[in-house]
């Protein structure tokens, strides 16, 4: 057992099936056609769903990230992971499972968090600028204009219902999150800061002629 296994416990009657999907899930990246398919709901809690979260929260992991949605592996199903309890200064939990949580510290245990069917239900007007990032276009940084506080429904992997509303840094991931759920990223103009977009243009330019030199290069020692 290596330490990523230790710390997030995998349930043991399916420690073989996430080995299996962490081995062969890869996380897509800009100009693949699956980040921009809207995900399927889902209808079947079975042991596979519950594999397939485990194994995007072990990828989530290696990465570095603090969220995933299942179209950056190239998965159809509407599921995101996300743990962002590495700043709890920065974000607040309103309210969980109708328990009101405002003013109280938040806990590890809210973590990982596996967002099934996971529904928008309430939006602050109040919005909020923050930094954002993403697995599928790295390298780049960008302000997004979000809403602060968000109601999301959901279900756990399990089919359990959840309501759960938070503010900051974990109202904006579940934004960003449920966004690839519906085949939207984060550097959508929609979403970005307009004094961004020109960077954010500029800088997938400038990647996707790398990527273009670094071919032809390829293709002429092939
Ligand atoms: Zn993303």
């Amino acid at each position: 057992m290596n330490t990523e296994d230790v710390r997030r416990v995998w349930p043991r009657l399916l420690r073989k099936r996430i080995r299996l999907l962490c081995d062969k899930l890869k996380i897509k990246t800009y100009g693949e056609s699956c980040l921009l398919a809207q995900g399927d709901p889902v209808k079947v809690f079975s042991k596979d769903l519950e594999s397939l979260c485990w194994a995007m929260l072990n990828i989530m992991d290696r990465t570095g990230g603090i969220g995933l949605a299942a179209q950056q592996v190239g998965r159809k199903e509407r599921v995101c992971v996300i743990d962002t309890s590495c700043q709890w200064d920065k974000q607040t939990l309103v309210e969980q499972d109708g328990r009101d949580l405002l003013h109280q510290p938040m806990d590890d245990s809210l973590f990982p968090l596996f967002l099934v069917n996971g529904k928008i239900i309430v939006r602050s007007e109040e919005l909020l600028e923050l930094s954002e990032g993403c697995l599928s276009i790295p390298g780049i940084y960008a302000r997004t204009r979000r809403h602060r506080v968000v109601t999301v429904s959901y279900q756990d992997q399990w089919g359990n219902p959840h309501c759960i509303s938070a503010d900051g840094l974990l109202g904006h991931c579940m934004q960003h999150e449920l966004d690839h759920n519906n085949g939207i990223l984060f550097i959508n103009p929609e979403r970005l800061l307009a004094e961004d977009l020109g960077k954010v243009q500029l800088l997938l330019y400038e990647q996707s002629q790398q990527y273009v030199r670094a071919k032809s290069g390829r293709e002429s020692f092939s």
